[in-house]
């Protein structure tokens, strides 16, 4: 399905899908937020001023930390609580299913506005690409089972 990698977010999103657990190294994502967040200002400055630019740009950054420190802890740590299973389902759908399915993370608006929404019951996870949280205890693999099911390809 993804054969080529063209940029470095591909690159990153290939080897995140194909290595258990695998994140881009902290040191490449500071590297990236510092060019990306320097273009914006500059962009964003030339139709306002500089405070509103880097304003906005900080929130930014800051979202996009929020949002990938959630999704570091959907493949690392155990659910907090029980309704985010439905997130975590959504996601692990698209790493074990279909990646062209079910892109979002901490919402699955888009993807029924976008028509890439599917509902899932219950996701077949690859034991050699498990979540390291599933593997580490029995009783949340028990208590997760009907959400998660282990399959051997
Ligand atoms: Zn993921
Ligand atoms: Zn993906």
């Amino acid at each position: 399905m993804y054969t080529k990698a063209k940029t470095f977010f591909n690159a990153e999103h290939l080897q995140h899908h194909s290595k258990a657990n695998y994140f881009a190294p902290a040191y490449k994502k500071a590297a990236l937020a510092v060019v990306v967040s320097a273009s914006l200002v500059a962009f964003i400055s030339l139709f306002t001023s500089l405070l509103t630019a880097v304003t906005f740009v900080l929130g930014f950054v800051s979202m996009y930390t929020l949002y990938e420190t959630t999704h570091a802890r959907f493949h690392r740590k155990e659910p907090i609580a029980k309704p985010f299973i439905i997130l975590r389902k959504h996601h692990f759908y698209h790493h074990f299913h279909n990646p062209k399915m079910n892109h979002g993370l901490t919402t699955r608006f888009w993807d029924r506005v976008f028509g890439t929404f599917k509902r899932v019951e219950q996701v077949n996870v690859p034991m050699q690409m498990s979540m390291q949280w599933l593997l580490e205890d029995d009783e949340i693999k028990d208590a997760y089972a009907k959400h998660f099911r282990f399959s051997n390809r």
